[in-house]
């Protein structure tokens, strides 16, 4: 098969340094490495450093060695969210300026179990305890829908589901949601591929991107892999690190977790497995599912 060239595909992988690189996202990144690579197009990394108690420690230099170890090499800077404030903080009065906004001092028994303030503090803006989280609110006919490249179609009615989300935290950080709706426009994130946990979100990343007037990237959700027991691999879940020193054979397992085609066993570098990965990506054959159970490498 030939490389389909997209002059304008620009992928990325965005790793929040909570701990070393897993299985789990080693499949993640290579998913998005691979697409971006076959479509003859740029692939970034970007590190999601928001969120400083959750963070470990040098996790974010020991996930750039590894991604490097395993082959995944990026092109142009890493970008790290800890130093983009300025861009959230233009983007949130953007909306703020839109009406959209509203601060919020619910405690989290207050919120219903989605989460939401469902209005209530809208009516009380003046009179609110300090600290109060921002959230943008959803009008309730607000319907997105995609085409997700392996989950197919998605349709969620938004304002029903999610009338409200925060953007900017009680504590003063700020948001995942916006900060990646921010960032991935910025970038120029053409191609989003990643793990279907993250699924949930994306409609309401794409809420943000309209009232922002950003473009919608196409997006790609990979299934997670679990463990026997049905959980997700995860830093949380204390996921063993990977083993860079055994980079061929984490790769292999990956591909084979994503359905690809086996690279032949003379292949022995990284450098081989991952040419011959990206001439026969073909993103059609990982299975339309939100989780697989597998063993880790
Ligand atoms: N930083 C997120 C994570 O590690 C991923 C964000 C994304 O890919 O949009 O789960």
């Amino acid at each position: 098969m030939t490389a389909a060239t997209e002059p304008c595909y620009r992928g990325r992988f965005a790793p929040s340094p909570t701990g070393p690189l897993h299985f789990g996202s080693l499949i993640a990144a290579l998913a998005s490495f691979l697409d971006a690579r076959h479509s003859g197009g740029s692939w970034l990394v970007r590190m999601e450093d928001l969120d400083p108690p959750r963070e470990e420690k040098g996790a974010a230099r020991r996930i750039l060695s590894s991604l490097q170890y395993h082959g995944l090499h990026w092109d142009e800077d890493v970008l790290f969210q800890s130093r983009r404030g300025d861009a959230y903080a233009a983007a949130l009065d953007e909306l703020d300026a839109g009406g959209h906004l509203f601060s919020c001092d619910c405690t989290r028994a207050l919120l219903g179990p989605d989460g939401a303030c469902r209005g209530r503090c809208r009516e009380r803006q003046g009179q609110l305890a300090a600290p109060a989280a921002t959230r943008v609110a959803v009008p309730p006919d607000t319907r997105i829908e995609f085409i997700d490249q392996v989950q197919g179609r998605i349709a969620t009615d938004l304002g029903a589901h999610v009338p409200d989300f925060v953007v900017k935290r009680k504590d003063g950080l700020d948001a995942y949601q916006l900060a990646v709706v921010v960032d991935d426009a910025w970038q120029g994130v053409s191609h989003i591929v990643r793990g279907s946990d993250l699924l949930d979100s994306t409609p309401r990343q794409v809420f943000l991107q309209r009232l922002l007037g950003y473009p919608t990237p196409g997006y790609c959700h990979i299934p997670v892999i679990t463990d026997g027991g049905g959980q997700k691999l995860s830093k949380q879940n204390h996921a063993p690190p990977l083993d860079d020193h055994n980079a061929a054979a984490n790769l292999r397992a990956a591909l084979a977790f994503l359905h690809q085609r086996e690279p032949p066993p003379a292949l022995g570098t990284t450098g081989e497995i991952l040419a011959f990965a990206s001439r026969h990506w073909v993103p059609g054959r990982i299975p339309a599912l939100l989780s697989i159970a597998a063993a880790c490498p």
